[in-house]
């Protein structure tokens, strides 16, 4: 079991949609426990397999003293209920934004040894469960903020001490050369 580096905003893999499991083997305990002491580390209420770079559809939860993790997630919402508060995630550190979800989750999948099983969720057990799912589908949070509050949310972004802007890397390119390096400046 070993804590792993976080991807951060702006790494490809958060924006990649996850594939999800088909072995239940050896690998996949060691990612749960990579996931589970990844998060507790981070006093996160959740982590999902691309934030450390893996693209599998599986997430862990640490809501209310319960832990836990889920596998080939799917969601069902019983009621139209919703509920609007602060969100974070540790692939966008240190900042929380109001995002609106659902209040009540049924989500069915699989244990770690592919065991079916279900989390029934309300309130922050259902935002977690809601907000980790989404990672699988390359989908963040900042998505599911209004245009207002998502020009904010990048405003901070660009702002924060730890975003390294997604530039391609340094090409130095002779000025006196004629046409141009891979296509570039042109
Ligand atoms: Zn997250």
């Amino acid at each position: 079991m070993t804590v792993q580096p976080i991807r951060l905003f702006g790494d490809p893999v958060l924006r990649t949609p996850a594939d999800p499991v088909v072995d239940f083997d050896v690998e996949l305990r060691k990612l749960v426990a990579d996931l589970t002491d990844t998060m507790r580390e981070q006093n996160g209420a959740g982590l999902a397999a691309p934030q450390l770079g893996v693209g599998l559809r599986v997430f862990t939860f640490d809501v209310d003293d319960v832990v836990g993790h889920l596998v080939n997630p799917v969601l069902e919402f019983p009621d139209a209920e919703e509920q609007d508060g602060p969100e974070g995630c540790l692939s966008i550190p240190g900042l929380y934004f109001d995002t609106k979800r659902r209040q009540n989750v049924i989500a069915k999948g699989f244990n770690r040894y592919g065991d079916p099983m279900q989390i029934v969720g309300t309130g922050l057990m259902a935002r977690c469960v809601q907000h980790e799912t989404d990672h699988l589908d390359g989908v963040l949070f900042l998505d599911r903020l209004d245009p207002a509050g998502r020009k904010e949310a990048m405003k901070a972004i660009r702002q924060a001490e730890w975003y390294d802007p997604a530039t391609p890397p340094t090409v130095k390119l002779d000025p006196h050369a004629s046409g141009s390096l891979f296509g570039l400046g042109r």
